[in-house]
């Protein structure tokens, strides 16, 4: 991959890369399609990877399928396929890690201690060995576009980010590989997650910027599903990622919420404009 890469830059060809954890679905696809339409030369990543899953989380079970993921990559221009084995992307002996630091704490990083870590230190590999021109990577882990755009700010990286909006079932619910995990009566209570966020939304534009107020509507909507269980439901500022009192047009309201056993996320900027595109 790095001697691709190498040749690809030398023949001064840009490189697009989109790094997933496979089990591709609509989302990664829109990834794929800006990738194909900025650089020369188009990188998908799948690696699931083992160290941004915490004890007893879901990295045995995590769902995987890479003849098909083969397919939606060649329809859609994919020209190298990068799928390392863990123990090629940690082989014995390894001991580095990346840590960005503030931005981790809140939201994912708080229920998911270490998940962070593993993502940046994951990413920072990836981008040496693909060399990316420009990454692409999904709104829907707002918290990740944020801790990955400040890693390669605070480590001078080579590489542009771009932020791309969530891709959405017709119903509402984002796309997610884990969505697979659900029962046909636990995709329905899934719902209420864009739900939510849309009424909060919805509220914010009729005036209402008092985030107590908001805050309560968004937990109205999520505690009148029955197989809901809130991990988190925060307002906070798109940016920092600190917690916010008055909502402005900068807030984003970021969600956790298991339905049965199934850890989904979702958000939105509440004034509903597709701010990460074009971010960084
Ligand atoms: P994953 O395979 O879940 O690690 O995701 C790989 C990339 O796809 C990440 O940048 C995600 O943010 C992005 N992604 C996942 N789901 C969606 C979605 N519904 N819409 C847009 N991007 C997504």
């Amino acid at each position: 991959m790095q001697e691709r890469a190498t040749a690809a830059l030398a023949a001064g060809k840009t490189i697009s890369f989109v790094p997933t954890m496979g089990f591709l679905h609509q989302g990664h696809a829109s990834l794929l399609r800006e990738g194909r339409a900025r650089g020369d030369l188009l990188v998908l990543s799948i690696f699931v990877n083992p160290t941004q899953f915490g004890v007893g989380e879901d990295f045995e079970s995590y769902p995987r399928d890479l003849q098909r993921d083969s397919e939606t990559a060649r329809d859609n221009g994919v020209d190298i396929i990068f799928a390392p084995t863990a123990g090629e992307m940690y082989p014995s002996g390894y001991q580095t890690y990346v840590n960005v630091e503030k931005v981790t704490l809140p939201l994912c990083g708080a229920s998911r201690p270490g998940h962070f870590r593993g993502v940046t230190t994951v990413v920072a590999k990836l981008f040496n060995i693909v060399k990316p021109t420009y990454a692409f990577f999904g709104q829907k882990d707002f918290q990740q576009l944020v801790v990955i755009s400040r890693m390669v700010r605070d480590l001078n990286m080579d590489v542009t980010v771009v932020g791309l909006p969530t891709v959405r079932e017709d119903d509402g619910l984002a796309m997610s590989s884990r969505n697979a995990y659900l029962s046909p009566e636990e995709r329905l209570g899934a719902r209420c997650l864009s739900r939510a966020l849309a009424a909060v939304s919805e509220l914010y534009h009729a005036g209402e910027v008092v985030v107590e107020r908001l805050r309560a509507e968004l937990l109205r909507i999520l505690d009148s599903e029955p197989l809901a269980r809130i991990d988190y439901a925060e307002f906070r500022d798109g940016d920092s990622l600190e917690e916010v009192g008055l909502a402005d047009d900068r807030t984003v309201v970021a969600l956790a919420v298991r339905i049965g056993t199934t850890r989904l996320i979702d958000n939105i900027m509440i004034a509903g404009g597709v701010t990460w595109k074009e971010k960084c």
